[in-house]
């Protein structure tokens, strides 16, 4: 019989289930993560209903016993960080490098958050009543189900659970499939740090079962949820319906500006960094290049200078710079938008090859198409691997519109020296994060993080905003 290492946490006990999935390394095929369990309807609802009962006790429990269980998981997390990394890149790909600074993020947003717990506040108000108090707190929603993608096996679930639990909810925690390891491995940290019988629960498993199972259950209050845009929009319609809180976030296709007067240097850094860096498998990466015509030639010869010297290969390698692909769904879904790059018209500048390497993996070429157009739909759809697009444009007026002609508004970024542009693009770019000569990817874990359009949905995430989702709003009045 198969051994099971990667089970569900259900009000306390590590339970496994008569279904298992395997977890596959995507740099070595033959390396086997562990076999995981995956978890069935009513699996799902057990771990709603202890989640529902451990709510009573748990959102009037005392804030310093929430600051020493976040606190703890933080300090456990930073503690083990190269251990947890090593895993994390084995079962994403993502370049040992890149995985060490998810693990350290996922140990701040623990520790941030616990500090969140004793920092809680409301208000106390004059009334406009002669002889009548107002007060304004907040409380906890309850029973909150997480749903994350593959692609930030650890961080992404941190900034979720971590506010959950300090704002006073309890969580049921379904990870992405392709990613059960970390999350295991976090939910076991949490489990020692003290998380009491059904206050914290995993469960592991595919979307359209565990995932669909806590979008539809009225005991679940609130759903936050970051993957595709589709599945985004299949889970708003469900929990708008029935009433519930429903936060997403969701793709992007991230443009960054390249003006004439930008230092050259700086700006192919940025672009690389923020297009190729974790394989291009960020919301958050810049996959349209808009760069005005006194820079271009020089910026992409910049650019595939540097591309032909990023290290492709094993994520566990320390000279590798990109990983692999996740999966090979993924691997062939980057290609079809290569050739489909191809057949618009766009040139390939560089890339478009899978690579061979000494172990079976999904190693592909960073890759990058120039003469692209906004009509081209390389420039519109979220590719979502390391593919970039770079677009000529005659000046900021028009650079500006074609960064703004998207359906998605999660990041965007400006390369300049002119401080008069660069203030105009923090103003007039529609998105909800803007960068300024830095890569669109790579962000502080203690400010929102979130986008406008198509890219997000509700109220952000992270920092002292995250309270907004994670907590509901009470007004009193005392008539003396
Ligand atoms: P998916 O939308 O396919 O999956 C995200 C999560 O939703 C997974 O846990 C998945 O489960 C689950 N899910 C799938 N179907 C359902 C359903 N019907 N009901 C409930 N849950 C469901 O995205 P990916 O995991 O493939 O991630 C890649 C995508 O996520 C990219 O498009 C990327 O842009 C976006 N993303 C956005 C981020 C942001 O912050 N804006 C951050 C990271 C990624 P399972 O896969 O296990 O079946």
């Amino acid at each position: 019989m198969m051994q099971c290492q990667y089970k569900h946490l259900i009000n306390g006990q590590w339970e496994s289930s008569e279904t298992l999935g395997a977890n596959i390394n995507p740099s070595d095929l033959d390396d086997l993560v562990g076999n995981y369990a995956q978890g069935d309807q009513q699996q799902t609802i057990n771990a709603i209903e202890a989640a529902k009962t451990a709510f009573q006790s748990w959102s009037c429990s005392p804030i310093q016993q929430r600051f020493d269980m976040l606190d703890a998981v933080g300090s456990e997390i930073l503690a083990r960080k190269d251990e947890l990394a090593k895993l994390l890149a084995r079962e994403e790909g993502k370049a040992l490098s890149d995985a060490l600074g998810e693990v350290i993020r996922a140990g701040q947003i623990f520790k941030f958050f616990a500090g969140e717990c004793v920092r809680q506040t409301g208000d106390k108000l004059a009334s406009t009543r002669q002889g009548m108090e107002v007060e304004v707190t907040r409380e906890p929603v309850g029973v909150v189900g997480l749903i994350t993608p593959w692609n930030f096996p650890i961080a992404i679930p941190a900034w979720k659970i971590a506010p959950a639990l300090a704002y006073g909810n309890t969580v049921v925690f379904k990870p992405a499939e392709l990613v059960p390891a970390s999350a295991w491995a976090l939910a076991d940290i949490i489990h020692r740090a003290g998380a009491p019988a059904g206050v914290f629960n995993l469960v592991l498993g595919k979307g359209s079962i565990v995932g669909e199972t806590l979008v539809n259950h009225l005991d679940v209050a609130a759903i936050s949820f970051t993957g595709s845009e589709g599945t985004g929009r299949n889970i708003a319609s469900k929990v708008v319906a029935r009433m519930g809180k429903v936060q997403l976030e969701m793709g992007g296709k991230n443009p960054l500006v390249v003006l004439d007067d930008a230092d050259l240097e700086v700006a192919a850094e940025v672009a690389v960094n923020g297009a190729f860096y974790a394989t291009g498998q960020r919301c958050t990466a810049s996959s349209r290049f808009i760069v005005t015509k006194g820079i271009h030639d020089r910026f992409v010869a910049a650019v595939v200078n540097k591309m032909g010297k990023l290290e492709v290969g094993h994520a566990l390698d320390t000279n590798t710079k990109i990983g692999p692909v996740v999966d090979k769904k993924q691997l062939d879904n980057v290609c079809q938008y290569i050739r489909v790059g191809k057949d618009e018209g766009a040139k390939l500048a560089f890339g478009g090859e899978i690579l061979q390497r000494k172990t079976k993996g999904f190693f592909l070429q960073p890759t990058l198409f120039t003469q692209a157009n906004s009509s081209m739909r390389i420039a519109k759809e979220e590719i979502f691997g390391p593919v970039a697009c770079v677009i000529k444009v005659a000046d900021y007026e028009e650079a500006l519109a074609v960064a703004n002609d998207t359906v998605f508004g999660l990041s965007s970024g400006i390369v300049t020296t002119s401080l008069k542009y660069a203030n105009h693009f923090k103003r007039h770019a529609h998105s909800g994060m803007v960068m300024v000569n830095a890569p669109t990817a790579g962000v502080d874990y203690h400010v929102p993080f979130g986008g406008r359009n198509g890219s997000s949905y509700g109220s952000r995430e992270q920092g002292r905003y995250a309270a907004e989702f994670y907590t509901t709003v009470k007004t009193v009045y005392i008539a003396s």
